[in-house]
């Protein structure tokens, strides 16, 4: 076992203990799973990799544990407006590019970004919780 994956372990049982969740060996699957990846995968995703290791864990097991996984801060929701969520085990402060052909996201950090403002009327009228920015376009690969 690696540093990385030692620190993220830790976090792991803390934030099961602060949430009296119990940390069972497919809960530890679907977690382990999820470290180090960049791809910001759906829940059907994560199901299929987790499915090799523990072959009768069921998708709604998987999912299930994914959403409990974001209430308690181990993973951050990815709106997909109308697609499947996504699932991003980096949840320090990060943008997204969202390639519109292959829908794949890749983080970005942007200091200006980070800066920019909540409209004044929207505070007014609303509750803010977060600000997002997703930017949209052509991957290498599909621009090609
Ligand atoms: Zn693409
Ligand atoms: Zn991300």
């Amino acid at each position: 076992m690696n540093k990385k994956t030692r620190g993220a372990n830790e976090t792991f049982r803390k934030k099961c203990r602060e949430a009296n969740l119990k940390i069972t060996p497919q809960r530890m699957i679907i977690f382990e799973s999820l470290i180090d990846d960049k791809s910001h995968p759906c829940a059907d995703t994560v199901f299929q990799r987790v499915r090799k290791k523990a072959p009768h864990i069921s998708f709604d097991t998987v999912n299930r544990t994914l959403l409990s996984f974001v209430d308690m801060g181990l993973l951050k929701v990815v709106e997909g407006y109308g697609r499947p969520k996504r699932f991003d085990p980096d949840t320090e402060n990060h943008h997204h590019f969202q390639c519109v052909k292959c829908n794949k996201i890749i983080d970005f950090s942007d200091k200006a970004l980070d800066a920019i403002e909540i409209p004044e009327d929207i505070k007014r009228r609303f509750t803010v919780t977060g600000k997002k920015i997703v930017i949209e376009g052509l991957c290498d690969s599909c621009k090609r």
